[in-house]
């Protein structure tokens, strides 16, 4: 058995103590199994260049060689910014209207997936298998098939798979498609993107290679980081502020998939509907800024600066502030505390690949008084959380009840929930997630050698 080649389009620096926040990272830090592995990809660096393509730079920790390149500027803002983050990403998060689409964008993401594997070709072997990683690389796997790579590859893609009719709103997501044939297995999240992705193929007369295979978190070192959380200076802090307030927490990226505005006016109709809980309740959402430079992150960051200031406004006492909003990142031992602290956990995008935080907070609870989990129907977790209260972000009126009636339950149905929960939450996690997928890939027929 060769060597793990993981392609992703962030590497993160294995001696840098500032992760950065979000699932894959945090997935596949879990899931690199033992044996000898290989992950390649950006360094978060831009560089110019004169010429010619990057030189990777090789870090060895442990079994694990890290490999990776800069990026031009040009290359970082067409390919990075605009096509991964203004193009795909919206419109794989059903956005189709903020979707930014530039031909040159277009231009830029296949010649830097073209470098991406120009650069990585001389690190390989033939017994290698290649686990190329999300959006930003779909079209990695035929750049190298092109260069004579016959090595299995797989890939996973760690968003949403919108239906054809959506996605064929990008021009050249026929191309898109066609590449993926270059993969031995494609890895999506949910049955649902699955079937969105294998219908793409079928209408495209492309055979069906879309597998569902949900991406968990780490439970009992997680569960762990929480009982050690509890003890540390940050939850006794937040314990003494909250004055006896339950807590209700969202911890999200800042991004327009999260379902932030719906979240705050859901809240706000909480307070309006229901007065008994004002004073008695606080909502802490911590929401990291993210993508600042993408114009549509900046605006979602007014209009959420307006609506805390609106909320707290109408509704603070002069000894009580209704909601906390932080838009820096609390590191994630810190956070595992947080998660146990509170009573519930409100958690409502509008769209998720997965969404890590759900799962997160049902490993962090105290099994003999578990807090609720509030999460919407259009998180990739939902099909795995039914026990939790399903939402419809949408609907502030829904969220307000759903947050009445988990701040009201008794502790037998909150433990009868949560027993559900973590059952699910222990079945599916990132080790048995990696583990399942290199086994599907490696019985997978080889798209390489047909
Ligand atoms: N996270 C963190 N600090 C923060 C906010 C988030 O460490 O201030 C972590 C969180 O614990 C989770 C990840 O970032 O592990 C977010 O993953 P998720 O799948 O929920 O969302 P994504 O960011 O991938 O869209």
């Amino acid at each position: 058995m060769g060597r793990l080649i993981i392609v992703s389009n962030r590497v993160p620096s294995p001696r840098e103590r500032s992760q950065p926040a979000g699932g894959l990272a945090v997935g596949l830090k879990d899931a690199l199994r033992e044996g000898e592995s290989l992950w390649f990809g950006w360094s978060g660096k831009q560089v110019q260049l004169h010429g010619g393509d990057p030189v990777p730079r090789l870090d060895r920790v442990d079994n694990v060689t890290y490999a990776t390149i800069d990026l031009t500027p040009a290359q970082y803002e067409g390919f990075y910014q605009n096509f991964s983050n203004g193009i795909l990403w919206p419109l794989f998060h059903y956005r189709v209207g903020l979707m930014n689409y530039s031909r040159t964008d277009w231009e830029t993401y296949l010649a830097v997936n073209a470098m991406f594997a120009r650069t990585l070709l001389p690190l390989l072997r033939p017994d290698d298998v290649i686990w190329v990683h999300d959006y930003h690389l779909f079209p990695l796997g035929q750049a190298l098939r092109d260069l004579g790579v016959t090595c299995r590859i797989g890939f996973f893609l760690h968003i949403p798979f919108p239906p054809w009719s959506l996605v064929r709103s990008l021009p050249g997501a026929d191309l898109l498609l066609e590449d993926m044939q270059s993969y031995d297995l494609v890895g999506v999240q949910t049955a649902e993107d699955a079937e969105n992705l294998n219908h793409a193929l079928r209408v495209n007369n492309l055979p069906e290679r879309g597998q569902a295979f949900p991406i968990g978190i780490d439970p009992v070192e997680f569960r762990m980081q929480a009982e050690k959380s509890m003890q540390g200076a940050e939850v006794e802090r937040l314990e003494s502020s909250l004055r006896g307030a339950k807590l209700v927490l969202g911890v999200d990226r800042l991004d327009y998939s999260k379902g932030l505005p719906e979240r705050f006016r859901g809240y706000e109709a909480f307070l309006a509907r229901y007065p008994e809980h004002r004073g008695k309740v606080t909502f802490l959402q911590v929401a990291p800024i993210s993508r600042g430079g993408v114009e549509e992150y900046r605006q979602l960051r007014r209009q959420l600066d307006e609506l805390t200031g609106r909320i707290n406004g109408a509704y603070s006492e002069f000894d009580w502030t209704p909601i906390r909003y932080i838009t820096r990142p609390i590191a994630r031992e810190v956070l595992a505390g947080f998660y146990r602290r509170s009573e519930a956990a409100l958690i409502t995008p509008l769209r998720d690949g997965m969404n890590l935080v759900a799962k997160e907070y049902v490993a962090a609870q105290d099994p003999a008084n578990p807090g609720v989990l509030i999460l919407s129907h259009f998180a990739g977790a939902a099909p795995e959380m039914e026990e939790g209260i399903l939402v419809n972000p949408y609907d502030p009126d829904e969220i307000a009840d759903a947050l009445h009636a988990a701040l009201t339950m008794g502790v037998d149905e909150r433990r009868t929930r949560w027993q559900a929960l973590e059952q699910e939450v222990s079945r599916t996690t990132a080790i048995s997630w990696a583990a399942d997928f290199m086994r599907a890939l490696e019985a997978a027929p080889v798209a390489g050698q047909s």
